[in-house]
């Protein structure tokens, strides 16, 4: 059976009609490896068109349980990209100084300028799930916050930038089996921490709080992705035909030469 990736908007989603290793009509990874590779070259290509066209910009929005590959996402589907059109921006706790602003603030601030593409590794959604499971602030205040993403999104889209939000679908296993592989290979320890494990007893609150995410900040102008991802290969196919698909919608042109070149002659 084949499974959506954008749901109708106003539709309540419950994670658990979503398969996690879901992988469409592929079988395994070499089944996609080609396809793979040129959808990262298309979506060099069209950085570059976005780039010098200058009127658009991107920001990719990435969420997921700990292990479910945002890192791997950003490796392998935006690791070619030219750096200097992309940039990545980490979310962790806020700092004294952003904690004393509107949680919106950070963000904003990291919002891409016209002609580039921003990745957020977490995001504003963080402060409707952390914040939500651990009661970081009160309900009257993390409650209201849904509304006011959607407006924030809403000013960022009618002001040229696209938005394309993806949540990383795991499975509790896979997220186990991701854990013991950090715990097994030496040279992955260092991704390994104790707030990885205290964070996953909160996994049944976490799937709620992503529910609602899913559900109330499902929007047509910043719709969400749900994109299987205990397939790694088919996670970064599905995200990378992804950015080709908006990137190929905005009407972009490289821009017209300043002048008529056909006179010039470089000399010897
Ligand atoms: P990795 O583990 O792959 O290096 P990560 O994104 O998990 O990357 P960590 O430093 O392990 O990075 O975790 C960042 C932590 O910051 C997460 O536990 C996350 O929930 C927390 N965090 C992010 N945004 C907020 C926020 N707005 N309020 C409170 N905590 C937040
Ligand atoms: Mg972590």
């Amino acid at each position: 059976m084949s499974q959506p990736l954008i749901v109708p908007i106003g539709e309540k989603v419950k994670l658990a009609d979503f398969d996690p290793s879901y992988k469409g009509k592929y079988k395994r990874k070499r089944d996609v490896q080609g396809k793979l590779r040129k959808t990262i070259n298309k979506i060099i290509e069209l950085q570059e068109l976005l780039y010098s066209d200058s009127n658009n910009s991107l920001l990719i929005v990435l969420q997921a349980m700990d292990a479910g590959g945002k890192d791997g996402t950003i490796k392998h589907v935006m690791g070619a990209v030219n750096p200097q059109g992309c940039d990545v921006k980490n979310f962790k706790a806020p700092s004294v100084e952003e904690a004393a602003h509107d949680f919106l603030w950070r963000y904003h601030f990291a919002a891409p300028r016209k002609g580039k593409i921003v990745i957020f590794n977490r995001s504003y959604y963080e402060d409707v799930l952390v914040v939500r499971v651990h009661n970081l602030v009160q309900k009257t205040v993390w409650s209201k916050r849904y509304n006011q993403i959607n407006n924030f999104e809403k000013m960022l889209v009618e002001n040229g930038t696209t938005i394309l939000k993806f949540y990383l679908h795991i499975s509790k296993d896979e997220q186990k089996k991701r854990f013991e592989d950090r715990l097994n290979r030496t040279n992955k320890h260092w991704k390994f921490s104790d707030a990885d494990l205290r964070e996953r007893q909160y996994w049944d609150q976490y799937m709620e709080a992503f529910e609602v995410v899913l559900s109330k900040c499902n929007t047509k102008v910043a719709p969400w992705h749900i994109v299987p991802a205990n397939n790694k290969w088919y996670r970064d196919l599905v995200i990378g035909k992804a950015i080709v698909k908006a990137l190929e919608g905005l009407d972009m042109k490289y821009p017209e030469p300043e002048r008529d070149f056909s006179d010039i002659e470089i000399k010897d």
